[in-house]
């Protein structure tokens, strides 16, 4: 077995946090390298500390490593202190678990979450000792794949990336494995393993097609091949219960972005909030089943030690029967209960209480806009009675601070969608001084950026200039009212998160001058540098303003419609429609289906176990949504469920009121 650890070892005096490197983490695995096996190196290109939590690396890790014709590993991008140390000694980026030079492994697999880790990929690649353009790789050199959330729009990443995986990893991974294995064995050139590669559903292999342009517009992104799809689809596991993994969660050596058991307890979200592409292209709901919940809990912090468990997914208030799950969790002794993706409408005195019963951890809720109105446009369907509910709630059961988050920036926004952020806010803290001393509310703002897959696709996106005035407008709005905190996400970094969520081919030459230029680690505030964005798309005639800030109109190609996650075109297009008319779709958990395509065209569809929404929520719940803003004199706090179903395809307006 080669390892460069006699090499690193003496650079890791020299750098920050060297527990980045060690590995030997409880859970990790140090496999046996068979020249047979097809060996992967699963990197996430950002920090040891942002890249170790991630669910979706450390599943794939463990399914890897089950097979028998396969072998895991993991890196993630090492820090510009030792990367630098790295280019000065010619040391090779390598596997933090054996310590094995990157070249070595058949594949190199990258986990795409955010869009501005686009840059660490090249370094990450360069530190290899690859090439960073695909065309440019030799015949035995690994192959780069990339799967997550981002390669729903492949594009500006495309020259970089060998192969794409689309959707849920859990079967696709053993499928690659076995058609790399067969190549392997036979020698086959790289030209074929990739053509091969692209006959597996849910793999998009990006140099067998060819973006198209006519006067200045795409035409389309077509295959250049005879056999290979022209329409890409995702990869869905229809059951959930199937995949209890990660069964070994890693235990980190150092302090980690969340550092704590995570339990995902549903995959997928049919609230159709209309800026959220995570739910959007994750459906439909797959609930992992209550009694499997448990088990992975108790398992779990037997094995780690973690005394805080995450129950994860997009919005866990949803899973059915919550209540009883957490109370059970809180059961198995003196563990911290979070909760950290939670929808006000669905967040109760019930989950309040049994949170508590062990220890509070922080509580963030996101109304993501301002005034009802905004709300019913984004599809966020919560009510401000809803909202100061949930805080009442919280502050009932002892609680005394929570964050809010906001979106600015969205579709048909005004000043005073925007300032009611600020009295929301303001509102929540007078509801907290009912029940305690001090109470605050900490109210985090972004800017909105349009996705890919989503309703507001078409949408242009706010300047920095005018981001920047909302933010002020949200501080004004704010100042004076005790209690009330707001932070705030740079502008800057959100144009290029818009750059790269939305462009297209020609963007890759933007990312690699920007990376050339040394632009690394553009999610950390002292590394991002707009200039550099701006000064490399100028180079080469890429309009900033043109991808990220103009309005498309319906029959406009985008970059990722030869990419599917289900939904059908004119599904978006009429809820996008639907947004600018302010009317609101229902969750089709308990409403009759709509046929977005999610389910219909993959055989699949939602597994719940209860067919009532939870308790509270105001989604097909049959609630007089038209008093949506009002601001009650004294606020209820809501216990009991409704169980009454309305809504539907035919009922779009009516169930919205
Ligand atoms: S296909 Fe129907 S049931 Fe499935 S996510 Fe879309 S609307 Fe919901």
């Amino acid at each position: 077995m080669s390892s460069v650890w006699e090499r690193l070892e003496p650079l890791l005096e020299r750098v920050s946090t060297p527990a980045r490197y060690i590995g030997c983490e409880l859970g990790s695995v140090r496999p046996p390298h068979d020249p047979a096996n097809v060996a992967w190196l699963l990197i996430y290109p950002d920090t040891y500390e942002i890249g170790l939590p991630n669910q979706g690396l450390q599943i794939l890790y463990e399914i890897l490593n089950e097979r028998p014709d396969a072998e895991a590993e993991r890196a993630y991008t090492p820090w510009p202190d030792l990367a630098s140390e790295m280019r000065r000694c010619g040391l090779p980026l390598f596997s933090v678990d054996t310590h094995r030079p990157a070249r070595e492994f058949d594949v190199l697999a990258f986990t795409l979450a955010a869009e501005l880790t686009y840059t660490n990929v090249l370094e990450t690649l360069d530190l290899a000792g690859l090439e960073v353009r695909s065309s440019r790789r030799a015949g035995d050199d690994p192959l780069v794949l990339a799967g997550g959330h981002c390669a729903f729009n492949p594009e500006p990443m495309a020259p970089f990336v060998d192969a794409f995986v689309l959707g849920d990893g859990e079967e696709v991974v053993g499928e690659i494995t076995e058609v790399l294995a067969a190549a392997k064995a036979e020698g086959a050139p790289r030209e074929q393993k990739l053509r091969l590669l692209a006959d597996i559903s849910g793999v998009y292999v990006p140099s067998l097609y060819r973006d198209v342009w006519e006067g200045g517009r795409l035409v389309g992104v077509f295959p250049v091949v005879e056999g290979v799809p022209d329409r890409v689809e995702k990869r869905t596991i229809a059951d959930l219960a199937e995949w209890p993994y990660p069964r070994r969660q890693l235990v980190p050596l150092t302090e980690v972005v969340h550092d704590r058991l995570n339990v995902e307890v549903f995959r997928g979200c049919t609230r159709g909030c209309r800026f959220c592409q995570a739910g959007m292209i994750t459906r439909p709901v797959r609930e992992r089943p209550a009694s499997q919940v448990l088990e992975m809990v108790t398992d779990g912090l037997a094995r780690t030690g973690h005394d805080e468990v995450a129950l994860t997914s997009l919005s866990t208030a949803d899973y059915s029967g919550i209540e009883g799950v957490v109370s059970e969790v809180v059961g198995c002794g003196n563990v911290t209960v979070s909760l950290p993706s939670l929808r006000v409408d669905a967040f109760t005195v019930g989950i309040a209480s049994e949170i508590q019963r062990a220890r509070r951890t922080g509580l963030t809720f996101a109304p993501e806009a301002g005034t009802w109105r905004l709300r019913r446009v984004i599809n966020k369907l919560i009510t401000n009675e809803d909202l100061f509910g949930a805080v009442e709630a919280a502050f009932s059961q002892g609680w005394r601070r929570m964050k809010l988050y906001f979106l600015v920036g969205l579709p048909t926004e005004t000043d005073e969608d925007t300032r009611a952020i600020g009295e929301l806010a303001a509102a929540c803290v007078e509801i907290g001084r009912r029940y305690v001393r001090s109470p605050s509310v900490t109210v985090s703002v972004g800017g909105f950026v349009p996705k890919p897959h989503t309703p507001f696709q078409w949408f242009g996106q706010n300047t920095v200039g005018e981001l920047r005035r909302k933010l002020s407008l949200v501080r004004d709005a704010a100042r004076g009212r005790r209690g009330v905190e707001v932070k705030w996400h740079d502008p800057e970094a959100t144009l290029v998160e818009g750059l790269l969520s939305r462009g297209d081919r020609r963007v890759a030459d933007v990312i690699e001058d920007v990376w050339r230029a040394g632009g690394v680690f553009q999610e950390w505030s002292e590394y991002f540098r707009l200039d550099r964005w701006e000064a490399a798309a100028a180079r080469h005639a890429v309009s900033i303003d043109e991808i990220v800030h103009r309005h498309r109109p319906e029959e406009e190609v985008f970059p990722w419609d030869h990419i599917s996650a289900g939904l059908h075109r004119d599904f978006l297009w009429q809820d996008w429609r639907d947004a600018l008319c302010e009317v609101g779709l229902p969750d089709c958990r308990w409403t009759p289906c709509y046929d977005c395509g999610a389910c219909t065209g993959y055989g699949v569809e939602h597994v719940v176990a209860s067919t009532t929404p939870p308790a509270g929520g105001s989604q097909g719940t049959g609630q007089d949504l038209t008093r949506g803003e009002e601001l009650p004199a004294s606020v209820p706090v809501r216990i009991l469920a409704k169980a009454s179903i309305r809504g539907g395809a035919g009922d779009r307006e009516g169930a919205e009121g």
